[in-house]
């Protein structure tokens, strides 16, 4: 959590918030897709289950155990891509991706998701942040297995 503490204070609050009440916590009996993601260099791992509307993610459940950073990760995911389309979940995603590596410094595009950029001063954190994503993208594309962000 050292990381954590260094990240500023607002945002801080945002990532334990979801941290403490991970939304959209929990799984789908009737799933049209599911991945499971692992990040071995933290020990993070997550259950990802979607319900599709066509290409809509109509609903989004995810269980596992992580860092604070991979489950408020997870969470704000979850929220940020329910009643979005597979191409519209994608483009989230790069974008998530240049704020966490650093590539973009966030602004308007970044939204909610500004929480996030200070991770990328610590590019281990990244993997933890960006779990969920390689995960969702997964699901997305029909890959009912695990994915390691090491592979
Ligand atoms: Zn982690």
């Amino acid at each position: 959590m050292d990381e954590l503490n260094q990240l500023n204070e607002l945002y801080q609050e945002v990532i334990l918030d979801h941290y403490r009440r991970p939304r959209n916590f929990g799984t789908i009996e009737e799933a049209d897709r599911r991945a499971m993601g692992h990040n071995p260099l933290c020990g993070d791992r997550l259950a990802l289950a979607l319900k599709m509307k066509g290409d809509v993610i109509e609903d989004i459940r995810f269980q596992g155990a992580g860092c604070a950073i991979s489950t408020a990760s997870a969470s704000m995911m979850s929220d940020g891509v329910k009643g979005k389309t597979h191409a519209e979940a994608e483009a989230m995603f790069e974008k998530f991706h240049a704020l966490v590596t650093g590539k973009s410094n966030g602004g308007a595009d970044a939204g909610k998701f500004a929480a996030f950029a200070g991770v990328s001063a610590f590019p281990v954190r990244v993997k933890c942040a960006t779990l969920a994503w390689h995960t969702l993208k997964a699901a997305l594309e029909g890959m009912n297995k695990t994915i390691s962000t090491e592979d």
